[in-house]
């Protein structure tokens, strides 16, 4: 049966890598629903090769503006709506199969999980919505029973490792670690003192991957992998004690589950997004997805060796959060998005993301969030304290 989908996040790295992987399959698949938030002339472009039945921007004034353009396209059977209200309309629309939830960072939450307690199948790429939310997020996905696909490379290649029949959420049976690989980043083999120097421009230059600019710094803090601890722990009911962070430069391994027999069954081809967006949208069926055959010859060796935790303490700070779990991920998430934002703005250098994120966690005990409400009230301080923060930062710098 042909599936509809909304691609929440549409014009970024994930939602365009998943639009490619849609038009190899007309047979299959029908765009439904396409959302963005700043680039409207790419989703003109996408709504003119997708013909989606809705278009989400983020604001009522651009919404009158994308009307009057879709209208001289000829393009006026697409209705847009707006802002957060309309996001979580077309992500649990009775009409939607499945939600591709790549919006990047907190902002996704709320439709994320609209997604998921419509019962829609929910491919999550926006890791930062499952770290904000976990517990609340992981009940929604369980009270609905919707089928959850992870999307992050490691975590998609541990869910193709995990035992036959299994479901996020829940502890896999005979499962004793999960390895989660990393390539180390653009600044791996960058001397430690350099690091304070390091521009916006060399952050986000990452070797193995192509992404977006906010992910491409938390690969280069390596808080990406921290955030990925906590969402493996989520994902897959595991305690961050059993999940170990293996560098591996190559990115060809994307991950490994260790069982109790001795085996490592892990998961490996090119690093290109589109093998687990297709995996997600055909899953349980294989479907091709544009990737080129892995030449084993041609990769030659593989290597892995242990992380550098004194050189990127956001690995570290990860995985306190993780062990204390309640409100600490959404505070250490908050805290990065700013801080990130920030170095991106170059209001402060590369080496004070992770002070902030640090200090933020000091300066707001985390407890536990029963309701959305709190964890959005959360997420709302840790950002406001790691904007002060960033201005006495960036105050201090300048004299
Ligand atoms: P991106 O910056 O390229 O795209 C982000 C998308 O979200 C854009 O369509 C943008 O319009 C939309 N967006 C941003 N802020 C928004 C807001 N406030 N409201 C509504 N929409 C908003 O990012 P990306 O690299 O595609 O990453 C998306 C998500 O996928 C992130 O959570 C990232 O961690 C995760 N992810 C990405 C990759 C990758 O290869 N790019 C790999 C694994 C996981
Ligand atoms: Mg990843």
């Amino acid at each position: 049966m042909r599936k509809r989908i909304t691609v929440l996040g549409a014009t970024g790295s994930i939602g365009q890598n998943t639009l490619d992987v849609v038009a190899r399959h007309p047979d299959r698949f029908d765009v439904f629903a396409l959302t963005a938030n700043r680039r409207l002339e790419r989703l003109l472009e996408l709504c003119r090769t997708f013909r989606p039945r809705y278009a989400v921007v983020n604001s009522g004034e651009a919404a009158e503006r994308f009307r009057a353009e879709l209208q001289a396209a000829g393009l006026e059977e697409t209705e847009v709506l707006v802002g957060e209200e309309g996001l979580c309309e077309v992500a649990a629309h009775p009409e939607v199969d499945i939600c591709m939830a790549a919006i990047v960072g907190a902002a996704g939450l709320v439709p994320t999980l609209a997604a998921a307690k419509a019962g829609k199948r929910v491919l999550l790429a926006n890791k930062e919505a499952l770290v904000v939310a976990g517990p609340l997020f992981m009940e929604a996905v369980r009270r609905s029973g919707t089928e959850l696909l992870p999307v992050d490379s490691e975590h998609n290649a541990l869910f193709q490792c995990m035992p036959p029949g299994y479901r996020a959420g829940t502890r896999p049976e005979g499962v004793t670690r999960l390895f989660l690989t990393a390539s180390g980043g653009p600044f791996r083999d960058t001397p430690t003192e350099r690091l304070a120097t390091v521009t916006p421009e060399e952050a986000i230059a990452h070797p193995n991957w192509n992404m977006g600019p906010k992910i491409s710094v938390d690969s280069a803090t390596m808080m990406n992998k921290g955030l990925e601890v906590i969402e493996a722990s989520l994902l897959f009911a595991m305690p961050p004690s059993k999940i170990e962070v293996v560098i591996h430069p190559q990115s060809v391994v994307h991950s490994g589950v260790e069982y109790l027999d001795g085996s490592v069954l892990a998961q490996l081809g090119h690093p290109d997004m589109r093998t687990p967006i297709a995996y997600g949208l055909a899953w349980p069926e294989r479907i091709p997805s544009g990737v080129q055959p892995l030449d084993l010859f041609k990769v030659g060796s593989l290597t892995f060796h242990p992380p550098d935790f004194k050189k990127f303490p956001c690995l570290g700070l990860a995985f306190e959060a993780a062990e204390q779990g309640g409100t600490a991920p959404a505070i250490l998430n908050g805290a990065n998005e700013v801080a990130v934002e920030a170095f991106l703005n170059r209001a402060i250098p590369f080496t004070a993301i992770p002070k902030i994120v640090a200090e933020t966690l000091e300066r707001l005990p985390a407890g536990s969030a029963q309701t959305l409400e709190e964890i959005v009230a959360m997420d709302g301080e840790a950002r406001r304290i790691a904007w002060t923060l960033v201005r006495t930062l960036a105050s201090g710098s300048s004299h």
